[in-house]
């Protein structure tokens, strides 16, 4: 394991190389672009890591590197690259984490953050320290309760009391998008538990149109295709029809929301979620203890669960009944927890005759099933629609229902409004007073921050009640709008507010008395590349788009995208396997670097295979590209004042382009591997051309950023490599040159193609067989045989 053995073949010392540029890099303020008077801007953002105790693992350095390679090939294509960093401290993870060893996350955190930025500086990011943030800092989240009050001025946050999903062990609320399969996304044995609690909400819902429109609008958004398609899925949009079922005496009716109208003839029964509130009135008295009964147990049941619905379906009568406004028979009402009041209108009509869920039900309780649609698609005991195509029906049928006053046409979403609030210690207060007078009032704007209470005791317990409340000190204050005691907010928000902004404070994180200066914004802002990763596409992503959208309305920023584009990376496994604790092969990238140095350690990563898809770290596999690295150092002692030969003249212009294009396409990998070929082929020439192994410094130095500078040094430059400009390529040699390919049929010399010289066998056939003559002596018909002479003849036996 001893660093000299590596080194000591070539005099290449990493650790020696890599010091020294750290230390250039600072003292030169090499990676400070002039954020005033940049003139190219170029805002090349990655996702803040949250610092755990474990410091960064290999995945963080994955993403990190590939998004730092972006940065600095753009940067040497002449851009002013501004890659900052910063922390996502505040959360349930740190929290979580401060418990189970029992530190105080306000002691813990910025140890781990100064663990953290020591190993970011150790990878060689092109980060700007200037500007790096912290989501726990007050400077901070002073700015993010300033938003939660922007929202809640416009409209746009609300308080409300509702169902939420309620993890036992984080004794706190969880999002939908935290509940997996009906168990905490962060304790995969625990069932998450249905609770009622007054909670505060954005009005994300408002936004579903435009969220899902500008997804699908290409001028406005370059995503990763997969990411867009998990985020248009958790939009969920459907179009159909609201349907009014008249409850049989009385005068209300039961609201149904369907993809469906076209089967409304066929809908036999209705279900109603256990907590509609029209249940109490429908329940008749012989039905009332069965339905009470079913409506406490579906209240410790999760949310989630109970949508997915996979298990047994159960669900009691209510004895009522409701008239099908088609047909005007009276049909039974039933509830059943697989009915969510949270989506939708909280009751369905079931068609069991053409809906796989409604069938189950129907026939597990005996009820009626009517088909409506037969096997040609056309409706059937559909009254005045029969014999018409279903699903052009739809249409029809609505206006029908329209023109009779019981239904509607109707656009539904699966997204719901954003839950904030979070019964915990670690975030920031919700800047919010409850006074007995004046209501729900507003800290404001000079009170801010409210700053987070020092607080012994942290836990969070079981009442639903967060922590703060215990200080009291801090909790009573005097109401802003009357001065009698008013209570605050003891909830705080949840940690995809603070990063649902940060992108906005990092040029402007000088600023005390702004959030986002609007000047610095419109320079930099939107983001013009954000890499990160595919976990993050319905929260981060999709809270930050909202965010935008409301600040632009607002009149505080003047865009609404802001990830214009935005590239998933892939994972790391390691041996084939996913990484984990539990199997001990988890990556520790410090004792790599440690043993190969920074720039062998990010080759390795970035050559492991694409970087959209990831790649599998093997311990064997990373000295290749420190081979690769002292082959590079050696060349550059080689340097010469020399031509180079045609063919290496040749090479060195087509490495130029493949390098480009492909890292221009995040194919790392390739980009890599296409330089190996490059010091290959300078390695058998006579002489290794000095403006050729400079153009090899300059492709690397995005990759392996330490070495490149010491080459380029070392090659009689002086300043950064990084100050120099990417290198071009003459087209005319990158083209292979065309060779003529002489075509037989049956021996006999009929016509001539022209390929490139380096076409594939596939290729020289495809134009032989496309070739005019050729076609006419074969008769169009397939060759018997074809024998190929490479680079000379295709004989055609016929
Ligand atoms: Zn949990
Ligand atoms: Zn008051």
């Amino acid at each position: 394991m001893s660093r000299t053995s590596q080194t000591a073949a070539t005099g290449y010392d990493p650790e020696a190389v890599e010091a020294k540029w750290r230390a250039r890099w600072a003292e030169r303020r090499t990676n400070e672009p002039d954020l005033d008077r940049a003139e190219r801007p170029f805002y090349n953002l990655m996702m803040f890591p949250y610092p755990s105790a474990e410091g960064l693992h290999v995945g963080n350095m994955f993403a990190f590197t590939g998004s730092d390679t972006y940065g600095r090939f753009k940067r040497l294509q002449g851009f002013d690259v501004f890659e900052p960093i910063g922390f996502d401290a505040f959360g349930i993870h740190s929290e979580n984490f401060a418990i189970k060893i029992g530190i105080h996350p306000a002691e813990l955190i910025p140890k781990n953050i100064a663990n953290f930025r020591r190993q970011l500086k150790r990878i060689g990011g092109m980060f700007d320290w200037r500007h790096e943030v912290s989501t726990t800092d007050p400077a901070y989240y002073k700015w993010t309760q300033w938003l939660f009050l922007q929202l809640l001025k416009a409209g746009k946050a609300y308080r409300k009391e509702g169902a939420v999903n309620w993890c036992p062990v984080c004794k706190t609320v969880l999002a939908n998008e935290q509940v997996i399969g009906g168990f905490c996304e962060r304790h995969p044995d625990t069932r998450v538990e249905q609770r009622f609690l007054a909670q505060w909400y954005f009005r994300i819902t408002e936004y579903a149109d435009r969220l899902l429109a500008n997804l699908d609008d290409p001028s406005k958004m370059d995503w990763s295709a997969s990411t867009a398609a998990a985020q248009r899925n958790w939009l969920g949009r459907s179009e159909g029809a609201e349907i009014d079922f008249p409850v049989s005496g009385t005068e209300e009716a039961i609201r149904v929301f369907t993809t469906r109208p076209d089967t409304l003839f066929g809908a036999t029964f209705m279900v109603l979620a256990p907590e509609h509130p029209l249940v109490d009135r429908i329940t008749t008295a012989d039905e009332r203890a069965r339905v009470d009964a079913y409506r406490a147990e579906a209240a410790g049941r999760d949310v989630v669960t109970r949508r997915i619905g996979d298990r047994d379906k159960t669900g009691v009568p209510t004895g009522g009944t409701a008239v099908n406004p088609a047909t005007g028979k009276a049909i039974p009402v039933w509830i059943a927890d697989y009915v969510l009041m949270e989506y939708g209108t909280g009751a369905i009509m079931a068609v069991p005759a053409h809906d796989e869920r409604d069938r189950e039900f129907a026939e597990k309780f005996g009820l009626e099933i009517v088909p409506v649609i037969d096997g040609e698609g056309r409706l059937v005991r559909s009254g005045a629609f029969d014999g018409r195509a279903a699903e052009e029906a739809i249409g029809d049928i609505t206006r029908w229902l329209e023109e009779m006053g019981v239904g509607s046409a109707k656009v539904e979403y699966r997204l719901y409004d954003w839950c904030i609030s979070r019964q915990r210690y670690w975030g920031p207060p919700i800047p919010v007073i409850y006074c007995e007078e004046c209501g729900i009032v507003p800290v404001p704007d000079k009170d801010l921050p409210v700053l987070l209470p020092p607080l012994e005791d942290f836990r969070p317990d079981d009442s639903g009640i967060s922590p703060l409340a215990r200080n009291e000190a801090w909790y009573y204050v005097a109401c802003p709008l009357c001065g009698s005691r008013g209570r605050r907010e003891t909830d705080v928000s949840d940690t995809f507010l603070d990063s649902g902004w940060y992108y906005l404070r990092y040029p402007s994180s000088e600023f005390d008395d702004r959030p986002f200066d609007p000047v610095r914004t419109r320079k930099w802002c939107p983001v013009t590349t954000y890499i990160g990763g595919n976990e993050h596409a319905v929260l981060h992503l999709l809270y930050s788009r909202f965010l935008a959208m409301v600040l632009q309305e607002l009149g505080h920023v003047d865009f609404e995208e802001p990830f214009p584009k935005f590239r998933a990376h892939g994972m790391i496994v390691k041996d084939g396997a996913k990484m984990s604790k539990s199997r001990g092969n988890v990556v520790v990238p410090d004792e790599y670097i440690a043993r190969w140095g920074a720039d062998t350690f990010r080759l390795y990563l970035m050559f492991l295979g694409p970087f959209p898809e990831g790649g599998d770290f093997r311990d064997e596999g990373i000295s290749g590209p420190r081979r690769f690295l002292d082959k590079v150092w050696a060349l550059v002692g080689k340097a010469a004042e020399a031509d180079p030969e045609r063919p290496l003249l040749i090479k060195w212009h087509q490495t130029i382009q493949r390098v480009t294009e492909d890292i221009e396409e995040l194919k790392y990998n390739t980009a890599i591997a296409a330089m190996m070929e490059l010091v290959t082929a300078l390695r058998d020439a006579a002489s290794a051309p000095r403006a050729v192994v400079a153009d090899l410094v300059v492709l690397l130095a995005p990759f392996a950023p330490h070495i490149a500078e010491e080459c380029w040094e070392r090659l009689g430059h002086e300043g950064s490599v990084f100050d120099t400009r990417w290198p071009t390529w003459d087209p005319a040699l990158t083209v292979a040159p065309e060779i003529e390919i002489v075509i037989q049929v049956n021996g006999k010399t009929r016509s001539r193609v022209s390929v490139p010289s380096d076409a594939s066998e596939e290729a020289v056939l495809a134009a032989v067989m496309a070739d005019e003559a050729t076609r006419r002596f074969t008769d169009g018909k397939p060759p018997r045989k074809r024998i190929y002479v490479p680079g000379r003849l295709v004989n055609l036996v016929v």
